[in-house]
């Protein structure tokens, strides 16, 4: 029988996605056969399967841009049979065909084996999300402080990115003061580690000064707009803050009075091409630094056929913590 996916088609400049069989022509032709396990769904997912943002430049295509499962073949030679593997980034589900499927080519240079401690469902729980959240705070610890006097500020804490940023943050000593428009959420983000609740509208707003009280040692914004401006004006000296998201808005209105009087930095996180060095840092890190209960009290299981109605759900804002895709159920 042909593996199954979640196939996105355009008909007239409307795009819509559902499950089907998968030919040949869909799945490419890359070197490394994967059966697929498990996927996930990530705000980008959202985005591609609404034909949001350009980022598909083909279709019929295949979406999904997290994997993991087991190598069937390599052509290349590069991994044995049975090898468990994550894929994630590198435009899988974007510009190639992606893994919200039972099977899936990709190239040997893409793939990332799982690291002690994480199967297959846990790293697609964690996905392209819980990966940048990981390297944003790697990036907010080297290039930030060093000490944690001040709390470290999550925005849309409540979100993928946000969720996994909260429970590691805490776990590596951070107090984590969690930013939410769902204030309803404090008892959850409390939970994974949060040590104070912000109101979204605190830190959303236009009026900002240059610099304000410092009260943040670093950040991790999956937000962006007015939210990163404040963010900014609100760091401690010599703090870091990561820029992972956009999810309120890509342009923001900021003085570069917090980089010059407070030597603040300001650090791009791109999950997509991150060198595999960091990646398998990133990994390790999150396989020894989140606890696999907080984990799976973030996560929600569904199945590819719920895949196609979730992605409005999500980009509404409306998901909280992460979706693994058991692509055989
Ligand atoms: P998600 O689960 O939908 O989380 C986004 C969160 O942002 C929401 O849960 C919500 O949190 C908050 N939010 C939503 N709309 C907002 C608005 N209009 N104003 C302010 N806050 C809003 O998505 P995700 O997968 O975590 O991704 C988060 C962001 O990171 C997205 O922009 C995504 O594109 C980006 N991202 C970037 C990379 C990278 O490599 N740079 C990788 C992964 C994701 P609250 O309800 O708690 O407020």
């Amino acid at each position: 029988m042909s593996p199954r996916g979640v196939v996105v088609r355009e008909d007239g400049g409307t795009v819509a996605a559902r499950v089907e069989e998968l030919d040949e022509s869909l799945l490419g032709h890359d070197p490394v056969r994967i059966r697929v396990h498990y996927s996930t769904l990530n705000y980008k997912d959202g985005m591609v399967l609404g034909g949001l943002g350009r980022l598909v430049r083909r279709y019929p295509h295949v979406a999904g841009v997290d994997l993991a499962g087991e190598v069937i073949e390599d052509r290349t030679g590069t991994f044995a049979p049975g090898t468990r593997v994550v894929v994630t980034g590198f435009h899988v589900g974007e510009r190639h065909p992606g893994g919200l499927a039972q099977e899936a080519r990709v190239r040997p240079e893409w793939v990332v084996p799982l690291p002690e401690g994480l199967d297959a469902r846990r790293a697609m729980a964690i996905g392209t999300a819980g990966l940048s959240a990981m390297l944003a705070i790697m990036a907010v610890e080297q290039r930030g402080r060093s000490d944690r006097t001040f709390p470290l500020l999550v925005t849309g804490a409540a979100g993928g990115v946000g969720s996994i940023a909260v429970a590691v943050a805490a776990r590596r000593g951070w107090g984590v003061a969690a930013s939410t428009g769902r204030t309803d959420e404090a008892p959850y983000l409390r939970s994974l580690g949060a040590s104070s609740i912000i109101a979204r509208a605190e830190l959303a707003r236009d009026d900002v000064r240059p610099l304000e009280s410092e009260r943040f040692g670093g950040a991790i914004d999956a937000v962006g707009g007015s939210t990163l401006a404040t963010a900014l004006a609100q760091m401690a000296h010599g703090a870091a803050v990561a820029s992972v998201g956009l999810a309120g808005g890509d342009r923001f209105c900021a003085s570069v009075m917090p980089f010059l009087l407070r030597g603040v930095s300001i650090v791009g996180i791109d999950s997509t091409l991150a060198p595999l060095e960091d990646r398998r840092a990133a990994w390790a890190a999150l396989a020894s630094d989140l606890d696999p209960a907080l984990l799976a009290e973030v996560t929600r299981e569904v199945g590819l056929e719920d895949v196609p109605a979730l992605g409005p759900e999500i980009l509404a804002g409306h998901v909280r913590g992460r979706i693994v895709v058991d692509v055989n159920r």
